[in-house]
């Protein structure tokens, strides 16, 4: 007997953890991104070109860089609304709220939470607006998990600094008009403010991707980039100044990845309602159906999960090996989803006429930026154990 389908994030009844507020800013987001975005965003992996500035712009109109800081043009929402409007983003592609959480959880929160008055005045109305890119330079051709190893130098020259170094897979960089770039002083790791239009600053495409299509990735090569002292963030001393940036970008992630799994589970089902395979639906077989449930087990707990690290996070009491936890269990559980809807779709799933190999792909680097999976596995395993096993 046939009843009406319910939708996965139904099946729990989440939308009733949410307050109005939140669950408006997600409609508001998820209509802006099904009208605006979802049409183009198919030929924009194709292509490996996006209108990055319109789109900052677009992006920036709806309110969502740097929404969850205060002040300085942003909106100052929650946690959970800024973690909804990423989940709405990755939904149409995961490159799409990469844009977002490296303009708004990197680039402006190195300088909102460590930045100087006239930096933070300078840089982050206009970056909340879209008007201005930022990008966000820790990773090195020689350093990625382990950001210690980083050779980008900055020295003293007079009152000025002068730095040397090359970032790798840096997203944004080639359309930035601003950098956070991490650098080794005698004083140990700084952040450096860097216009991208300062002499000896240059950012070159990284061509050739597989995953993240949409969405620009750069070197940025620094040859004796001459900066005024009022460039370092003030703020930030040692590794811990960008870690505990990319734990803000990690908790977008929590919730984003949450979203190119829903829009794989949502078209699988859909695809498999109205394929027909010896004479009946897909979705009428067994093996169908357990696909499909064990799927929305584990979205429904991984939504569940993200909920509750957003709760903490508004009350200020949300630590990182949280956030490793959220990072860990739903970019894993996302990449899967993909992985199995692909399998749902047949031949049709290898495509892009599907969205779910293109957000299979991009789950690939989800999974490995922002702390790869082993990273976050180590991060749980130390907090459980005392031991840290990273070298
Ligand atoms: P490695 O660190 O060389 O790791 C290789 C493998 O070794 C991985 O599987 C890793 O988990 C494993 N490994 C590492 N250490 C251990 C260990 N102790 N024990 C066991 N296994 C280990 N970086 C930025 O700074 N800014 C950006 O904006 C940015 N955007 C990116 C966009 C894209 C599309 C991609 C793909 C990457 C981006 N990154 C960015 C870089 C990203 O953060 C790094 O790729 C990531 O930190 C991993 O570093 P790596 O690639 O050098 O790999």
């Amino acid at each position: 007997m046939k009843s009406s389908p319910v939708h996965p994030f139904d099946l729990l009844a989440v939308d009733g953890l949410l307050t109005e507020e939140e669950r408006e800013i997600r409609r508001t987001v998820r209509t802006m991104g099904e009208r605006e975005l979802r049409p183009y965003v198919a030929e924009w992996f194709e292509s490996g070109e996006i209108p990055a500035r319109e789109l900052a712009r677009k992006l920036g109109e709806l309110g969502v860089l740097g929404m969850h800081l205060e002040g300085y043009g942003c909106a100052g929402t929650s946690a959970v609304s800024y973690g909804l409007a990423c989940l709405e983003l990755e939904a149409v592609d995961s490159g799409l709220r990469s844009l977002v959480s490296v303009q708004g959880s990197l680039a402006m929160y190195a300088m909102w939470q460590h930045g100087s008055e006239e930096q933070k005045r300078e840089w982050l109305p206009g970056m909340a607006a879209g008007e201005k890119i930022g990008c966000f330079g820790l990773t090195e051709p020689d350093a990625g998990s382990d950001p210690g190893a980083m050779r980008t130098a900055a020295k003293r020259d007079g009152s000025d600094w002068v730095l040397n170094g090359t970032k790798m897979w840096i997203t944004n960089g080639s359309v930035a008009d601003v950098a956070v770039v991490w650098a080794r002083t005698d004083d140990g790791v700084r952040g450096f403010v860097v216009p991208t239009d300062s002499p000896g600053f240059s950012a070159p495409e990284i061509k050739r991707k597989l995953s993240l299509r949409a969405s620009v990735t750069s070197e940025l090569v620094l040859e004796d980039v001459r900066l005024p002292a009022g460039a370092m963030l003030p703020g930030a001393r040692g590794l811990s100044g960008p870690l505990g940036c990319l734990n803000e970008a990690r908790f977008g992630i929590v919730f984003g990845s949450l979203g190119a799994a829903r829009d794989c589970l949502e078209t699988a089902i859909s695809y498999a309602r109205d394929r027909t395979v010896f004479g009946r639906s897909l979705a009428s077989y067994q093996l169908t159906q357990q696909k499909l449930a064990d799927m929305a087990l584990e979205l429904g707990k991984g939504m569940l999960l993200a909920l509750h690290l957003g709760r903490l996070k508004d009350a200020g009491e949300l630590s990182a090996e949280q956030v490793s936890v959220g990072k860990l269990n739903n970019v894993r559980e996302a990449i899967e989803i993909a992985r199995q809807c692909r399998t749902v779709l047949g031949a049709n799933g290898v495509t892009l006429e599907y969205p779910v190999m293109r957000h299979a792909n991009n789950l690939e680097s989800v999974l490995t930026y922002e702390g790869t999976s082993e990273v976050h596995t180590l991060v749980v395993g130390k907090a459980l154990t005392g031991e840290a096993a990273f070298r």
